[in-house]
């Protein structure tokens, strides 16, 4: 794929991001690793149904940015460390959803509790430590929560998704926002039921080893 091919996937994650309602405004952001050294970004401060090929910003993984019409989302250094440190990771979406914000904002992890979460996340999402947006500090806070899990949330703030490509990384963030919001439901009519380690572990292995045509 080339340059415009990757940015015009990451053009059709922004709109499904706004079509889903996981954020408002110019929030969030979305990024594809194009190659060892260089992913795409979307810009900063610019509407989604505003946005063009050229408007998204390649960036490397020293901190640059390799052609420079716009300046990169105030994210990229969390984009790319995630990056450096996940090398199975092929895109990146930040997210501010309204169920899994308020996980975010009362800094509380969200379990293991359903069977989509387990296989498609891991075992339960890890709320990072605060640190104020666009730093080297949340961004190192958001990959240690991360660890190799597929989603983390950042204290008072949202959520970030990763998946080996865009669509991977938006079935991860349909999962969380829906895990969050079925939790506070289920928490409304009784207590919600962590799944064991051990089941959690079984789940795994069976998504990824038998589950649908293998
Ligand atoms: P950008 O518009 O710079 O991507 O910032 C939005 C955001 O969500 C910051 O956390
Ligand atoms: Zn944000």
């Amino acid at each position: 794929m080339n340059r415009d091919e990757f940015a015009s996937l990451v053009l059709d994650a922004c709109k499904r991001m706004e079509d889903r309602d996981m954020t408002v405004g110019t929030w969030g952001n979305i990024s594809v690793r194009v190659d060892d050294e260089t992913f795409l970004i979307t810009p900063s401060g610019m509407s989604y149904g505003s946005l063009k090929i050229d408007d998204i910003v390649m960036a490397d993984m020293k901190g640059n940015t390799i052609d420079n019409k716009r300046k990169p989302s105030i994210e990229h250094a969390l984009h790319r460390m995630i990056y450096s440190h996940r090398p199975d990771v092929g895109a990146v979406i930040h997210t501010h959803p309204q169920y899994s914000t308020a996980f975010a904002i009362a800094r509380k992890d969200i379990p293991a509790v359903s069977e989509e979460l387990v296989q498609i996340i891991g075992e339960g999402v890890k709320c990072a430590e605060y640190a104020l947006p666009g730093t080297e500090e949340l961004a190192a806070n958001v990959v240690s929560a991360l660890g190799y899990n597929n989603a983390a949330l950042l204290a008072n703030h949202g959520a970030v998704c990763v998946g080996s490509n865009l669509s991977d990384a938006f079935k991860v963030a349909e999962v969380l926002e829906k895990s969050a919001k079925t939790i506070i439901m289920a928490t409304i009519i009784g207590t919600p039921k962590v799944i064991s380690h051990d089941e959690c572990l079984k789940m795994q292995d069976f998504v990824k080893n038998h589950y649908g045509q293998k």
